[in-house]
C-alpha cells in the first residue's frame, strides 16, 4: 500500500521480539534521531517519525497483532493515544508537533494541535457491538448483518445543532478555531501550544437557537444496519474495528468507530488449536485390531477415513489442509483426527466366550468371571505368572 519499511526491521528487531524488546529498541534509536539533538536536521526528523510510528504501533498489543495480521492496510493508528504512548519519553508535546498532520488529518483530529491548523474536531465515541457466529464461519469467514443503535447526525438540522444558520454564532473567545494558544517554555526552546476553548468545548461555535429535535446536540439516536466482512480465522473474542461507523457528535466532528466483538460457538466435535482442527475419535479394540473405515465430521463436510489395521491408542491421522484458513489467507491448517480405542465394558456371555478363546490362543492369563468369590485364587495366578 505505501513504501513503508516494516516496522520491526525499522526497529532492527525480529518477528518475535518482546514488549521490552520494543521499548528498549526505540529508547535507543530515539536518543540518536531525537531532532534535540540533531540540530533539526530533516534527515533525522524523518527517520525520528519513523521510529516513532514503528513504537507507536508495535508497543500496542493489539495493534501489533493487527500488523502482523494484515500489515499497513486499515486503521493502526486508530485508537492509540499518541500522546500517552509517547509522554512515558517526555515526548508527549514533541510528537504532537511532529505527527499532528501525520496522523491527525488521517484518523483523528484530536491530535492536530499544530499552529494555524483548522478548527479542531471531535471525533465521537466508539460503538461496541457483539457477533456470534459458527465455527465453520469462523474458520472461512463470514458475510453478517449487524444491527445496532448508534447516534446519527441530525437530519432536521444536518447536525449543525442549530434551528438556522442565523441560530450560531462564531465563539468569541477563540474567534471559531476551537482553540486557545498559550505559550510554553521547554527543553527545545519556547513553544505555542494549543488547548481546546473551554467556552465552546473546542467547536468554535456558540448554539443560540438549539435545533428542536435533537435538542441541540447535532445527533439523533437511530437503528443501523450493516453489512461486515468477517475474515476467516477469527478466533473467539477478537474484535474487529470498522472505521466511522461509530456515534458522531454532529456536524463538526467525525464520528467513532464500531468494534465488533466476536464470540465463536464452540463446536461438538471440532476443536481449534491455532490453524489446525482437532477431533477425537473413538474406535473399537476390534476395529483398532484389524482396520476399518469411518465417516467422520470435518470443516469440509463428511470424509471417510481410513483405519489400519494394528493402530494404537491415542494415534493420529493427519487430514492435510482441512483445518482452519488462516487470516492471511494463506495456508489452511490441517485437521488431527486422534483416535481412542474404546475398550468394551458391557460385553454379553457369547462376546465373553468369544475374547476368553482368543485369549487363550494367545497364551494371555484373563479374568474367568468369578473374581468376588474366587478373589485369592486370582491373585495367585497372578503371582504365578510373575514368578516365571
Ligand atoms: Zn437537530
Ligand atoms: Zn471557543
Amino acid at each position: 500500500m505505501s513504501g513503508k519499511r516494516d516496522y520491526y526491521e525499522v526497529l532492527g528487531l525480529s518477528r518475535d521480539c518482546t514488549m521490552n524488546d520494543i521499548k528498549q529498541a526505540y529508547r535507543k534509536l530515539a536518543r540518536i534521531y531525537h531532532p534535540d539533538v540533531n540540530n533539526g536536521d530533516p534527515q533525522a526528523e524523518e527517520k525520528f517519525k519513523e521510529i516513532s510510528e514503528a513504537y507507536a504501533v508495535l508497543s500496542n498489543e493489539e495493534k501489533r497483532r493487527q500488523y502482523d495480521m494484515y500489515g499497513f492496510s486499515g486503521n493502526l493508528f486508530d485508537g492509540i493515544n499518541f500522546e500517552s504512548v509517547f509522554s512515558e519519553f517526555g515526548f508527549g508535546d514533541l510528537f504532537n508537533m511532529f505527527f499532528g498532520d501525520t496522523f491527525g488529518s488521517r484518523y483523528s483530529t484530536s491530535y492536530s494541535t499544530r499552529q494555524g491548523s483548522t478548527r479542531k474536531m471531535f471525533k465521537g465515541t466508539d460503538v461496541y457491538v457483539e457477533a456470534t457466529i459458527s465455527f465453520k464461519e469462523a474458520a472461512f469467514g463470514v458475510k453478517k448483518e449487524i444491527e445496532y443503535n448508534v447516534n446519527e447526525n441530525c437530519p432536521e438540522c444536518k447536525g449543525k445543532k442549530a434551528k438556522s444558520d442565523s441560530g450560531i454564532a462564531t465563539c468569541s473567545v477563540c474567534r471559531g478555531t476551537g482553540k486557545v494558544s498559550v505559550s510554553r517554555s521547554t527543553f527545545l526552546g519556547s513553544l505555542i501550544t494549543t488547548s481546546t476553548c473551554q467556552n465552546c468545548q473546542g467547536t468554535g461555535v456558540i448554539v443560540k437557537e438549539p435545533c428542536e429535535k435533537c435538542n441541540g446536540k447535532g445527533y439523533i439516536k437511530v437503528k443501523r444496519k450493516i453489512s461486515v466482512d468477517i475474515p476467516s480465522g477469527v478466533n473467539d473474542n477478537d474484535s474487529l474495528r470498522i472505521s466511522g461507523q461509530g456515534n458522531s457528535l454532529g456536524a463538526s466532528s467525525i464520528p467513532g468507530d464500531l468494534i465488533l466483538n466476536i464470540k465463536v460457538k464452540p463446536h461438538l466435535q471440532l476443536k481449534r488449536d491455532g490453524n489446525d482442527v482437532v477431533s477425537i475419535i473413538d474406535i473399537s479394540f476390534a476395529q483398532a485390531a484389524l482396520g476399518t473405515k469411518l465417516n467422520i465430521e470435518t470443516l469440509d463436510g463428511n470424509e471417510e477415513i481410513y483405519i489400519k489395521p494394528g493402530t494404537q491408542p491415542g494415534s493420529k491421522i493427519v487430514l492435510k489442509s482441512r483445518g482452519i484458513v488462516p487470516l492471511n489467507g494463506y495456508k489452511r491448517g490441517d485437521h488431527i483426527v486422534y483416535l481412542n480405542v474404546k475398550i468394551p465394558s458391557d460385553l454379553n456371555e457369547d462376546e465373553k466366550a468369544l475374547l476368553k478363546k482368543y485369549a487363550e490362543g494367545r497364551g494371555e492369563l484373563v479374568f474367568d468371571g468369578k473374581i468376588e468369590q474366587n478373589h485369592n485364587n486370582f491373585f495367585s495366578n497372578f503371582k504365578k505368572v510373575f514368578k516365571n
